[in-house]
């Protein structure tokens, strides 16, 4: 890296986090300041955080320049951090300061460092116990010398503050000043790992070696559910931590981690960094700062850990790299899973993209050399894959609001009675998709939004899934004002719930659907508890078909299979596939054998077909095939065009003063589509239109596009936003 210094007084420039496109001159401060360096410069009457990004252009007269008003104490921006943000901002399309504002999101980031009241478990016994205090108690014996600040404990144990002060009086517990920032406990790299088969073994040589070798480069970790994909990948982080190196894991849920970090801790003996929008601001100031001093080796995250200052990045993984949870839709879109590749490309790391069903773009990168790609096809132990078999339901005749089929009771049962768990899947949150009133056909819909309003009985209200918005439930139609004939249509999870309470009387039926759960950690806590035994029948969204691992879990059932399967999205099959195999993989995880059966209508169709053979193989394949027929990703190129604002006309005209001019994509190739409302053609009151841009591989499409854009003059609250590989047409 290079080192550069500005001396008090000489110009330099500096990228803000604010809407300004462009780099600002300052003057270097009292003492001077690094290249990169995070500074507070002052902007109109504002003092604003900023990076300084070069010398000075000098395009002002000098007597005119500010002065930069404070620079951080914190370790300037490596020259490979700023190189990935404008190499990412180039292919997101995204202004640099949104780009920035990414990589300083750390509560306090520019508070110098201090110190902070921290508690820890003294000894001896109260003199009086109470419930409270023995809650408090409990946690602190339980976590050893940890330390926790007035406001963790108090979380953690569930207790007012004033019970813990009434400890610390006593002696009980000890109160001491700590540095805010602690550096995370080091990882153990003694520690043996598990005894690796055959087939694992290989695997993590490979890995072990790819890393160590110090160069670039990708593996996709294809292996089944269950086949130690997870053991594998430790072993490259451990190899990537003894070189001295630091890893980041990601994840694509929250849920997840809970789970993740007891292995973590097993088999290194500490816990990790843990990078998510539920750490606490401490925490994640914390974590930011010790990242950047190479004080923490290993972080575990969500998209945005990508863009933590790491001192010496080696090694990233993206776990279930397939999950659409990885492209970020709003704000900066990006996809996090191309954004690690491009990433560690810039510090000489290697990336593992494990999944047990991988992406259709990861699967073509191994197939023309840009990546490697590792297997493992065995379960590990005496766990098998799942059987998994179709019920075709044009045979059930399920009487009107029944989803559970004749058939799939009868397995239900009969998984109950030897004590096992089921779980059932249903990809839809809440009550039932649609109220309607059975007087007059009127269906409840958002004000703010061209979507139906989603009943959840769970919350007793009426909920928009596309801005969150609720209203009471009704009796009384709007529209025709008949009073007691709204009902509601379709089957939700929570729907699903009632009917399989009322088919199994005896069985204890949970339902997991993320918006049940106020908090990452009470959602955590239902999945460990659920984990342990403590529900027969688990009824989810998408939430359930993640990595979690239930032991006693032995059948699947799907409630309906073709809800994927409809709808234009180029990637239907895809989802479906992964989607159902992903699920299926549920069951069977330990020594008992799994199945999982498929309610669909159309027990013919290509994809549910190749779900059943499991011949993985061959439906990418033909999936190939067709994309590069048609000449789309991963074989050719797109971008959507998206122009919303609550003036529907003033959207519409400059969606179509696009269409009509488009020299800069004639010139690459490139074809345009639309403008059309957008399958949601209304989010939050502002009308909204999509162009689609499809073209070649290998074309400069962000320049053209560019280019293309720049002609159109927006009114009023228009707003054009670009999605580059775009994921979901919504
Ligand atoms: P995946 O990530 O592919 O789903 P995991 O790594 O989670 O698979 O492995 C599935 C289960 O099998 C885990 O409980 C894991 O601890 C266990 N396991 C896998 N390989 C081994 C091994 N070699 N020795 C002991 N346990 C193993
Ligand atoms: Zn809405």
């Amino acid at each position: 890296m290079t080192h550069s210094f500005y001396d008090e007084g000489m110009l330099v420039t500096v990228m803000t986090t604010q809407p300004i496109d462009r780099t600002l001159d300052y003057k270097s401060p009292e003492g001077g300041c690094h290249l990169g360096a995070f500074v507070e410069v002052p902007l109109g009457p504002r003092k604003v955080l900023g990076v300084i990004w070069g010398k000075g252009t000098g395009d002002y007269e000098y007597s005119k320049i500010r002065t930069i008003s404070r620079v951080f104490d914190v370790v300037p921006m490596r020259l490979e951090l700023r190189d990935f943000l404008e190499k990412a901002a180039a292919y997101t399309l995204t202004p640099m300061p949104a780009m920035l504002r990414l990589a300083t999101r750390a509560p306090r980031l520019t508070d110098p460092p201090s110190t902070q009241r921290v508690y820890r478990r003294a000894k001896g016994e109260p003199t009086r116990m109470t419930e409270a205090r023995a809650r408090v108690l409990t946690f602190l014996n339980k976590s050893g010398d940890l330390t926790f600040t007035l406001k963790e404990l108090t979380k953690h144990s569930d207790v007012t503050s004033s019970v813990v002060t009434g400890l610390v009086k006593q002696g009980i517990i000890a109160e001491e000043n700590c540095p805010r920032d602690l550096p995370f406990q080091s990882m153990n790299l003694d520690l043996p790992c598990k005894k690796l088969t055959a087939e694992q073994f290989d695997a993590a040589e490979k890995l072990t070696a790819a890393v160590a070798s110090g160069n670039y480069g990708t593996t996709l970790l294809r292996g089944v559910t269950g086949s130690g994909k997870t053991e594998v990948y430790l072993e490259a982080i451990a190899t990537a931590m003894r070189l001295g190196r630091q890893a980041l894991v990601l994840l694509p849920e929250i849920a997840l981690t809970g789970e993740f970090l007891t292995r973590i801790e097993r088999r290194f003996g500490a816990q990790p960094a843990e990078w998510h929008s539920g750490a606490t601001m401490t925490e994640r100031r914390r974590i930011w700062r010790m990242v950047g001093q190479g004080k923490a080796q290993l972080v575990v995250g969500a998209r945005s850990a990508l863009f933590l200052p790491y001192q010496n990045l080696g090694l990233i993984v993206v776990d279930e790299e397939h999950d659409t949870s990885y492209k970020q839709e709003d704000g900066v879109i990006y996809n996090a899973r191309d954004m690690a590749v491009l990433r560690a490309s810039q510090v000489r790391a290697h990336v593992v993209l494990a999944s047990a069903t991988p992406s259709l773009e990861s699967w073509a990168n191994v197939q023309n050399g840009k990546y490697t790609r590792l297997d493992l096809n065995a379960r590990f132990g005496m766990a098998t894959l799942p059987e998994i078999k179709t019920i075709d339901m044009r045979n059930e005749k399920l009487p009107a609001n029944r989803w559970i089929s004749q058939a799939l009771q009868n397995k239900i049962n009969a998984r109950l009675n030897v004590r096992e768990q089921v779980m059932l899947f249903l990809n839809r949150r809440g009550f039932a998709p649609i109220t309607l009133c059975r007087a007059c056909g009127f269906q409840i819909g958002c004000d703010q939004c061209d979507a139906r309003m989603v009943e959840h009985r769970f919350s007793k209200s009426l909920m928009c899934h596309q801005c969150g918005d609720t209203k009471p439930m009704i009796e009384k139609c709007p529209s025709c004002e008949t009073v007691g004939r709204m009902a509601p249509i379709g089957p939700g999870v929570e729907r699903l719930g009632e009917e399989a309470a009322k088919l199994f009387p005896d069985a204890r039926v949970t339902v997991l659907s993320s918006d049940m759960y106020k908090t990452a950690r009470a959602l955590k806590e239902k999945i460990e508890e659920i984990a342990s035994g403590g529900a027969d029948i688990i009824i989810g969204t998408q939430l359930i078909a993640k990595g979690h691992n239930f032991p006693n879990l032995t059948l699947v059932g799907v409630i309906d299979a073709d809800l994927g399967l409809q709808g234009s999205d180029l990637r239907a099959a895809e989802r479906t596939f992964q989607l159902m195999r992903q699920v299926a993989g549920r069951a069977g995880r330990a020594k008992k054998t799994g199945s999982a059966l498929i309610q669909t209508y159309q027990p013919e169709h290509p994809v549910i077909r190749a779900i059943l053979a499991g011949e993985e193989e061959e439906f990418w394949r033909a999936e190939a095939f067709e994309r590069e027929q048609a000449g789309v990703p991963p074989y050719g190129r797109m971008a959507g065009i998206i122009l919303s604002g609550s003036n529907v006309t003033q959207v519409f005209e400059a969606a179509n003063m696009l269409a009509k001019n488009i020299f800069a994509l004639t010139r690459i190739d490139a074809k345009v589509f639309g403008p059309a409302p957008a399958p949601v053609a209304r989010i939050r009151g502002r009308h909204r239109v999509r162009l689609l841009v499809k073209a070649g591989k290998g074309v400069a499409l962000q320049s053209a596009l560019v280019e293309w854009v720049s002609q159109v003059r927006l009114k009023g609250d228009a707003r054009l936003s670009i999605d580059i590989d775009p994921q979901s047409f919504y």
